[in-house]
């Protein structure tokens, strides 16, 4: 008897989608190519800069060794061993600049546009050399320092800002068409006494390598695509599309420094929405989701940019106001609750439901010298307390119950 090859495997391996199309990632907004990264990508990109800074300047430390040695052995004789060194020891020079402001804290959002188009124009620069110490064909034959264009293009991925990838890619493919153009401008690029010292000139494989270049900043658009997506989805909520707990406490940390730094004063409210558990027991939890939906949306549109709204947990919000004192955030947040309380919030088959929340808001400055995140949540949450226990609906910011 033949065995029965229609059983099912018992053991289940995971299955690929049955469409591969964004299914893993499903649930992130698909965003515009040409967009600012999100705060929490843009932060990703700060580190991102930082390690191709300590890469760019140990690279560039190690390459000085060869021309170096070169120079020393031909006594400063021989103009393309000066050549190679000058322009190594620029581009050194420049990493070591670039390693030092970013390690002193000097990010700008310009740097990583600034330091990938520097790192394309070194490699141009480097093929430039050879034009005028070698032939024009040695600039466009060059093998292992074209090749650096790639190591470019790959680490403008660490910026993850898709922008940034366009436009260096786009840099080296016309600085490098520009010098083929230059050397075939030049002469005859097929004369015999050029090819001896540089290889032949095969115009179909310098194509190619244009080509390539394309392929590798699209790849790398790809990458920060993809990074974007998959970090949405770590950093916001499924749910209500807020961020999340563990991204607020990354925000606070940082919010928290910024204010310190600055002087300025930061408010941070966090909310309970009241009675909660009767709308999950009397409509069912599907109706309670929609509600947190509804809640959550009024929540974002009615925030500044500048503020971080996150779902804290269940049915609980956090909200953090940089540069607003804690009067200012007491009056937001109230207006905030009337425009709730007063909003009729709409169930799948067409009722209408009322809710209301109660907040605790604590600020840095108001509060006393904070610089703990941790104890301006405990704040919050001590007035939040006190706020249901005096019969919810209503903010406090101070402990005398305001
Ligand atoms: P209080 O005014 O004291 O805050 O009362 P409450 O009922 O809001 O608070 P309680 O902590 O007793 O209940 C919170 C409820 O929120 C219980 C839980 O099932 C519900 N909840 C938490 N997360 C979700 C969610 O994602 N969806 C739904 N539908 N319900 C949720
Ligand atoms: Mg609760
Ligand atoms: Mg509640």
């Amino acid at each position: 008897m033949s065995p029965d090859v229609t059983q099912e495997p018992t053991e289940t391996a995971p299955r690929p989608p049955r469409r591969w199309s964004n299914s893993f990632t499903k649930g992130a907004p698909k965003t515009p190519v040409w967009s600012a990264p999100d705060p929490a990508l843009a932060a990703a990109g700060i580190e991102g800069e930082y390690v191709v800074a300590r890469v760019r300047l140990v690279a560039m430390l190690l390459l000085l060794i060869s021309p170096t040695y070169s120079l020393l052995s031909s006594r400063g004789e021989d103009a393309m061993h000066v050549a190679g060194f000058v322009v190594t020891l620029l581009s050194a020079g420049v990493s070591l600049a670039i390693f030092f402001r970013l390690r002193n804290g000097a990010w700008r959002p310009w740097i990583g546009f600034a330091s990938s188009a520097f790192d394309v124009s070194m490699v141009s620069l480097a093929l430039t050399s050879f034009y005028f110490v070698a032939t024009p064909l040695n600039a466009i034959n060059s093998t292992v320092t074209f090749e650096m264009y790639f190591l470019a293009l790959v680490a403008t991925s660490l910026r993850y800002d898709a922008r940034i990838c366009m436009v260096v890619g786009g840099l080296a493919i016309t600085q490098y068409g520009a010098l083929w153009a230059a050397a075939a401008a030049s002469g005859d690029l097929k004369a015999v006494e050029m090819t001896m010292r540089a290889g032949p000139y095969i115009p179909i494989d310098l194509f190619t390598r244009l080509i390539l270049l394309g392929i590798a900043t699209l790849l790398s658009v790809s990458i920060v695509r993809r990074a974007q997506r998959l970090l949405y989805l770590a950093s916001h909520d499924r749910l209500t599309g807020l961020y999340n707990r563990g991204h607020f406490d990354r925000a606070l940390v940082s919010a928290m420094d910024q204010a310190t730094r600055d002087k300025t004063p930061l408010s941070l409210a966090l909310i309970d929405v009241d009675h909660f558990k009767q709308v999950n027991d009397q409509h069912g939890h599907a109706v309670g989701d929609r509600v947190l939906e509804q809640v959550a949306d009024l929540m974002a549109r009615s925030m500044r940019r500048t503020d971080i709204v996150a779902r804290y947990g269940g049915e609980e919000f956090v909200i953090l106001l940089p540069n607003t004192t804690r009067d200012a955030a007491y009056h937001r947040i109230e207006a905030l609750r009337r425009e709730v309380s007063d909003f009729p919030l709409r169930t799948d088959d067409g009722r209408v439901l009322r809710i209301d929340f109660s907040a605790g808001i604590a600020a840095t400055q108001a509060d006393g010298p904070i610089i703990d995140p941790k104890v301006l949540v405990d704040v919050a949450d001590r007035r939040l307390l006190a706020a249901k226990r005096a019969g919810r609906g209503r903010c406090f910011g101070s402990d005398d119950a305001s």
